[in-house]
Order: C-alpha cells, then sequence, then structure tokens
C-alpha cells in the first residue's frame, strides 16, 4: 500500500449552532490539524443567523494557521451582499472560497440575484480578479435537478470557463463515476483538478435519506450490508471504514488529485480513514 502526504486532504465543517457544538467542534479541528489538511472549508446555510456562524468559523479556523475555505452560495443572496462578504473575507486573509448555488430552503425565502453558481463564479472573478482560489462543486452520478447527464456535464462546464480553479465532488461510492468523469473533463479540455468528495460511513439511516437528497447512489450490495447490520453500530462503522478505505485508496491510485472529506464536524471517523491509508503529518 501506498503512503501519502497529508497535503492530499482538506476537510469540511458545518458551523456548529450551540455552544456544545462550538466547544466540540474546537476539539476536532485541533485532532485534524495535526493532519497538517491543505484546508479546512465551512458550509453556509440559507439563512441569515448560519451565514454570520459561516464568518465566525471561518476567521477562527483561519487565525490558527490552517488556510480556512467559506462556501458561499446563491440561494438569497444579493449581489451587494456578496460583495460584503468578500470584502470581509479579503481583510481578514481569506482567499479560498467554495461557490454554490445552494438549495432553496422550502418557505419564503427569495432565490436571490444569481440563478447558477456559474453566475456566482463570474461574478466574485469580476469583483476580486484572480484573489480567490474558486473551487466549485461537481457531480460524477449527476446532479438531482439536471435535466440530463449531458447538460449537467454542460452547466458544470460553464462553471470553469467562468473562473473555477478546483472542483469538489459530490460523495460517491462507485469509484467508476468518479473516474468516468475525470475522462469527461479530459475530453472536454477541462484540466482543473476534480477532488473527489469523501462521506464517511457511521450510520445508515441518516445518510440513506442524505443519499436520496443528493443524488449520491447507494449501490444495492452496499444497502443490502449496511442493512442486515440492524442497531449493530459496530458492525456498521467497520464495515464502513473498510469499505470508505478502499475507496479513497483506489481514488489515489488511480490518480485523484487529493481528498475532500465531509466530516460531519466529527474527527474519528476520518482520522480512522487516513490511518488506514497511511498519511505521513
Ligand atoms: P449549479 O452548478 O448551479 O447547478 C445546479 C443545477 O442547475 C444542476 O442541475 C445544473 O445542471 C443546473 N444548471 C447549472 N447551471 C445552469 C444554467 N446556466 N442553466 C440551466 N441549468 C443550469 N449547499 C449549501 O446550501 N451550502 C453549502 O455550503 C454547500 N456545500 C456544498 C459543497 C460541495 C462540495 C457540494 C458538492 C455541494 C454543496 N452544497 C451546499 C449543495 C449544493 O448547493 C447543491 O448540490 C445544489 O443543489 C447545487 O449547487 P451547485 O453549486 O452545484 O449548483
Amino acid at each position: 500500500m501506498q503512503s501519502h502526504p497529508a497535503q492530499l486532504f482538506s476537510f469540511e465543517f458545518y458551523p456548529p449552532k450551540t455552544e456544545e457544538g462550538a466547544a466540540s467542534l474546537q476539539v476536532v479541528h485541533s485532532k485534524l490539524a495535526a493532519l497538517k489538511p491543505d484546508f479546512f472549508s465551512v458550509t453556509f446555510g440559507a439563512g441569515g443567523s448560519t451565514r454570520d456562524k459561516t464568518f465566525d468559523t471561518v476567521v477562527d479556523i483561519q487565525a490558527k494557521g490552517i488556510a480556512a475555505a467559506p462556501h458561499l452560495s446563491c440561494v438569497a443572496s444579493t449581489k451587494d451582499n456578496i460583495c460584503a462578504i468578500l470584502t470581509n473575507y479579503q481583510q481578514h486573509g481569506i482567499a479560498k472560497i467554495v461557490a454554490l448555488r445552494g438549495d432553496l430552503p422550502s418557505g419564503t425565502m427569495s432565490a436571490g440575484e444569481f440563478r447558477y453558481a456559474n453566475e456566482l463564479v463570474e461574478f466574485i472573478r469580476l469583483e476580486t480578479g484572480d484573489y480567490f482560489d474558486i473551487h466549485v462543486a461537481a457531480y460524477p452520478e449527476v446532479h438531482p435537478q439536471a435535466a440530463n447527464a449531458a447538460e449537467d456535464f454542460k452547466n458544470f462546464k460553464r462553471k470553469v470557463d467562468a473562473g473555477a480553479n478546483s472542483a469538489i465532488t459530490q460523495y460517491f461510492y462507485t469509484a467508476e463515476a468518479y473516474f468516468y468523469f475525470v475522462d469527461l473533463c479530459e475530453k472536454n479540455g477541462i484540466t482543473i483538478p476534480i477532488v473527489p468528495g469523501i462521506m464517511p460511513i457511521t450510520q445508515y439511516s441518516q445518510l440513506f435519506r442524505f443519499s436520496e437528497m443528493c443524488g449520491a447512489d447507494i449501490p444495492r450490495w452496499m444497502r443490502k450490508r449496511l442493512e442486515s447490520f440492524g442497531d449493530d453500530k459496530t458492525a456498521v462503522q467497520a464495515f464502513g471504514l473498510d469499505l470508505v478505505s478502499g475507496l479513497c485508496q483506489r481514488l489515489l491510485d488511480g490518480g485523484a488529485p487529493s481528498l475532500h472529506f465531509y466530516t460531519m464536524n466529527q474527527s474519528a471517523p476520518t482520522v480512522a480513514i487516513l490511518e488506514n491509508l497511511q498519511i505521513k503529518s
């Protein structure tokens, strides 16, 4: 088994909503920071207060010495408030952004002034030139709302043409979907890094629900195995660790430039996978 340098990894958090969540994230951050990742990213919710929490979390992470990449989404955003957020980040030395459309929550929230992520990327480039390293989302298994796979790919290319430097994929458990997508990029002259998004498996009911919503495929054999463990959390976690470690190994061996972990604000599942990959810190 090959070993890999730690800079090949990045870790995603969501902004904690409570004081306990914030305290716990400090511990998780310090455990993961010890692995010297390339950066930490922090998600961006639709509502106002979660947006402030993204900002606070990002500034805190950046101050601790490892780069932080805030996510930014089109939903309910105006050109003015995006400008204000970008200026604020620049003032805090934050130079990475994950630019997304976001999903409109049910209710009366407005869609905002940007319809799609490519428009947001274009706007960030227009306003700030080459200052930001812009990451966008990619969907090897096709975005759930896409008209079809070919249109979805064209739409992905629009984000690259608008100035994205790199892409992070939705999570998946079928390595072929990723390799096929990367081949398609090469055939279409897309040369930016396509970084696999990795979702560790710690339990399955939430994973099934979430995967249904975001269009991540849980292959039948995997679903059946997970279901067969019932309430046996230890068995689910052991199976998940083995499976996701194997997936990561295949992706890196097959040329994936880096891995981005959806940590769900937990360190243990990600650390266990990285130990299996024998990372060097
Ligand atoms: P887009 O690239 O705009 O695509 C959305 C859909 O519209 C696709 O079906 C696409 O084919 C279609 N489309 C795109 N452009 C056009 C066009 N010009 N004309 C017609 N159709 C078009 N959500 C959050 O709310 N907060 C987060 O912090 C967050 N972080 C994420 C991080 C990663 C790495 C990923 C993969 C997803 C994240 N999401 C987040 C979820 C994301 O917002 C949703 O998947 C959303 O549905 C799509 O976002 P996008 O940026 O890919 O959208």
